[in-house]
């Protein structure tokens, strides 16, 4: 049997739009456009045309992945010592352990770097998937979100303002309906659509008023559509190749750590190239050997893992995260949240939990009056709930619930006394409405009596309702608002409007000369959590501010229960806010923390004030016309519930729980991942160095090179690559969220790392050459053999277990010790394998070690813990300074 929208399907995909307009049977049109399609029918459009998404830039093979690995510089270098030594074994008979050895470092090397990018890698296609904007389909009669990924063709969707127009289609209703089409136009003014086709073939897209595109911008009113190409058939799809080659950008870290890294390989290179030179002089070894220590030396003082080291702690840290109900969109935010000075936030909903329940009521002329849900209405109470219920669209059944939180209120007030809006409905039909809209504030609906005299409507935010009221009146109305709105209620009024005939203008202009009713006064409590959180952040030197579209008073009120709001800061709204200039802005701004009654543009000229100021903004947004705000703002977060695509699409951070307390936690996890970064340096860059001093001043002392190449690189795979990597597992310290914020400016080698860099580079610089000299010398009668056995083991365990030290700036304690499990089984495995080469005969030899007696063991052991002690004490000796100093506000 063919279903009605199959029918539909058929005559919409015949080619002449027109002539399918027309001979489309209206009948079925209207009822597939209520049933859409079948579940057997989306399955089969899906066989056919499969699934809704724009192919992305061809992934590198792994062939061209390893290639990339192989042709790093430290990939190079210990490339050409793997021939080097393969030569030395062919024409010298020199052996094959040298080749072998290092011929599997490079590959371990290489496994190192492609593990490392597939996770990085993985963990952001995670991320992807779940920040994919969702559209309204009508499926089998029912209206359901699903993933844009998942509309196919011939699907009905329901647009609405804020939404993302999932795929192309034809515009079968429309109400007001507007489009942002810039991205494909380049137009930034919205397009009105139409479900008219235009009259002649028209020249571009956004001629096509009869039609909807993939990827542009609901702006306005609503619509429905049929789909009629998805994935790469739709107009973006077709330039989608021209998306793809853009390339993503390294962020401000990345490129930073990549200059560094570029100067350390600069520094590797010159020092192998140094101590070539100076064995040749010094007549240490034949030339190959020279040249294999030079070699070995660059290659361990090359900081390979620098640069991938932010990227997996970025792609770690989002993960996480994400799991705390933030998600990134752009990695680049991950860095700017962590330096975050000010966070603008919504109320509704974000500070506030949203559930508003009415607790007092004033009808006009009469008593203010307590909300008791077991006491009857008074008479004068019910007539004015009658008002604002007739005015409401909110609708409970015992199922479901419908609405916003404000008109959720007064229908369940209704219920609690035994009055519905459907009966007062009945009484009064409903023949016209003005939504309500954040600009206006209010909302408009137009009834027909039983004596046939037609009410107007409107309720909403006092101050916005036109009301005819003598100046005696307005003081007392005032008066009563703000009596309820200083206890945080939000207020709402009640107005009204009789016509003895049915008016023929617009409703908007019959919005004028209201009588008053009354006011409802509604309590939202305070989320609990976002008052630990804006604690939290002022800790951390992050001031927070309200900003609203509720009434100053209410928004004071609430602000100042939840520790936003103090004694001498400033609360003005936006009408106030119109009076000052830019100036006046950027002078209050640091005061003010309390916007109230704000339009989208104030939270711009917000943002930029506080920008001037040089701080970081942070700002919080839902609707459509906050996204030029969210993208003003250096970290736009948008609310992954009550949010529309539209914002969500703006912004770098989408929280999927609309909780302040996430974007605190956001920001905290932002620091983490900076401070990981940080310490990442710290491990890598100071024992690099240390081994070039080592082997540098060894052979200025006359004792030769210490260490071997293979011993080296062993030292430069364990003790570095490894831990190293797992450092970006790191959960945060508490001392994270007690300081200011960080500059973003900042030079990495700021806040101590640069002086903690070059006091753990003296110290194993000091420690490996007397440990050496100890072992060569006064244990042995010149035997380098156990020197350099001693050397090895201090070198490479110590430099493993210190990591301990740098991983929390705190003094070491047992928590700190077992937090990072996947880092600890990493370092034991890692040092299970420098004992047995120094303990199990063919490893020794292969790695030019030797047996040591049981003392020399003790000794090499006992000087592993050397770094980590002075490390420690160094912590204590800061911690002292910094205990002195004036902590940040
Ligand atoms: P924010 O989330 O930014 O804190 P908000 O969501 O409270 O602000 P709006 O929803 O724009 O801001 O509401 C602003 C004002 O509009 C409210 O103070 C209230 O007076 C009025 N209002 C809210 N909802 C309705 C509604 N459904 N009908 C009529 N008026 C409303």
């Amino acid at each position: 049997m063919i279903s009605s929208a199959t029918v539909f399907q058929k005559s919409f995909y015949l080619k002449n739009e027109r002539s399918s307009y027309m001979v489309t049977d209206k009948l079925n049109q209207a009822r597939s456009l209520e049933q859409g399609l079948s579940s057997s029918e989306v399955a089969a459009s899906r066989a056919k045309c499969g699934s809704n998404i724009l192919q992305e830039a061809k992934k590198d093979s792994l062939w061209k992945k390893l290639l990339v690995q192989l042709t790093e510089i430290t990939s190079l270098i210990l490339l050409f010592a793997v021939v080097l030594s393969a030569y030395m074994a062919i024409a010298f008979d020199g052996g094959w352990t040298k080749p072998i050895v290092i011929g599997s470092i490079v590959i371990l090397n290489v496994l190192i770097g492609l593990y490392q990018e597939y996770s990085a890698e993985k963990s952001l296609a995670a991320l992807k998937d779940m920040s994919e904007p969702t559209t309204r389909v009508i499926r089998d009669g029912n209206s359901q979100r699903i993933a844009i990924s998942e509309v196919v063709n011939g699907d009905i969707i329901a647009l609405n303002a804020g939404d993302q127009v999932p795929a192309d289609g034809l515009l079968k209703k429309v109400n007001g309906l507007t489009i942002d089409e810039a991205l494909l136009t380049g137009e930034s003014e919205p397009v009105e659509k139409s479900i008219i086709p235009p009259q002649e073939a028209p020249d571009s897209i956004g001629d096509q008023v009869n039609k909807a595109f993939s990827g542009t911008l609901v702006t306005q009113g609503s619509g429905i559509m049929v789909v009629s190409a998805i994935g790469m058939k739709t107009e973006i799809g077709k330039i989608a190749d021209l998306l793809n080659t853009t390339k993503r950008q390294k962020t401000i870290l990345q490129q930073r750590l990549a200059r560094l890294s570029l100067v350390m390989t600069f520094i590797a290179l010159i020092s192998g190239l140094f101590i070539f030179l100076l064995g040749i002089w010094h007549e240490l070894g034949s030339l190959i050997d020279n040249l294999m220590i030079g070699v070995s030396l660059a290659v361990a003082a090359v900081p390979e893992t620098l640069p991938v080291i932010v990227t997996i702690s970025l792609s770690v840290g989002v993960q996480k995260m994400a799991r705390r109900h933030a998600i990134v969109r752009r990695l680049n935010s991950v860095e700017t949240i962590g330096s975050v000075d000010v966070i603008a936030s919504d109320k509704t909903g974000t500070l506030t939990q949203n559930k508003m329940t009415i607790t007092r009521l004033w009808a006009f002329n009469e008593k203010p009056e307590m909300i008791d849900a077991q006491q009857p209405l008074s008479q004068a109470a019910t007539d004015l709930m009658r008002l604002f219920g007739l005015d409401t669209n909110a609708v409970i059944t015992e199922d479901h619930s419908e609405g916003d939180a404000t008109e959720l209120a007064i229908v369940r007030l209704l219920q609690q006394h035994d009055l519905s809006r459907v009966a007062f409905e009945k009484d009064a039909p409903r023949i016209g409405e003005r939504p309500f809209s954040s600009e206006k504030k209010t909302m408009a609906t137009l009834h027909r009596l039983n004596n046939n005299r037609f009410l107007l409507i409107v309720k909403g935010a006092l101050d916005k309702l036109p009301l005819a009221l003598s100046d005696t009146d307005k003081q007392k109305l005032t008066a009563i608002h703000d009596e309820f709105a200083n206890d945080a209620l939000r207020v709402l009024g009640v107005a009204y409007r009789e016509f003895d005939s049915k008016p023929q203008t617009s409703i908007e202009e019959l919005e004028h000369d209201l009588t008053f009713a009354g006011i409802i006064g509604l309590i939202d409590p305070p989320r609990p959590e976002a008052i630990q959180a804006i604690k939290k952040a002022k800790r951390a030197g992050i001031k927070t501010i309200m900003i609203t579209g509720d009434h100053k008073k209410t928004a004071q009120a609430i602000a100042s229960q939840i520790g936003i709001y103090k004694e001498g800061d400033l609360a003005i709204s936006g009408p106030e806010l119109a009076q000052w200039n830019d100036e006046a802005l950027i002078k209050n701004i640091t005061k003010t923390s309390v916007f109230a009654r704000v339009s989208p543009e104030d939270k711009i000229r917000i943002v930029k004030a506080w920008q001037q100021k040089d701080k970081v903004v942070a700002m919080t947004g839902d609707g459509v016309n906050d996204a030029p705000a969210l993208k003003a703002a250096d970290v736009g977060i948008a609310m992954g519930i009550t949010g529309t695509e539209v914002a969500k699409g703006a912004a770098d951070l989408i929280l999927t729980d609309d909780n302040f307390a996430t974007i605190i936690a956001a920001v905290s996890s932002g620091r983490t991942i900076y401070q990981n970064v940080l310490k990442a340096v710290e491990f890598l860059v100071s024992v690099n160095f240390a081994q070039i001093f080592l082997m540098v001043g060894s052979v200025l002392f006359g004792w030769g090179t210490p260490l071997i190449a293979e011993q080296l690189l062993l030292i430069n795979v364990l003790a570095d690559g490894i831990p190293g990597f797992y450092l970006s597992r790191e959960p945060g310290e508490a001392r994270t969220m007690q300081r200011s914020p960080i500059p973003s400016k900042q030079s990495i080698f700021s806040d101590g790392v640069g002086s903690r860099l070059f006091i753990r580079s003296a110290i194993y610089t000091v420690l490996t050459l007397a440990i050496y000299a100890l072992g060569r010398f006064i244990l042995t009668d010149n035997n380098s053999a156990v020197g350099t056995t001693m050397l090895f083991l201090t070198l490479a365990l110590g430099s493993m277990i210190d990591i301990y030290p740098i991983k929390t700036r705190e003094s070491l304690s047992w928590t700190s010790l077992k937090a990072n499990s996947a880092l600890n089984i990493a370092l034991l495995v890692a040092t299970a394998i420098v004992v047995l080469a120094a303990l199990l005969p063919p490893l020794q030899n292969s790695f030019g070690l030797v047996t040591l007696t049981g003392s020399q063991w003790l000794i090499s052991l006992l000087a592993v813990f050397i770094p980590t002690i002075l490390l420690e004490i160094n912590k204590k000796i800061h911690s002292r300074i910094e205990a002195t100093v004036v902590p940040p506000k």
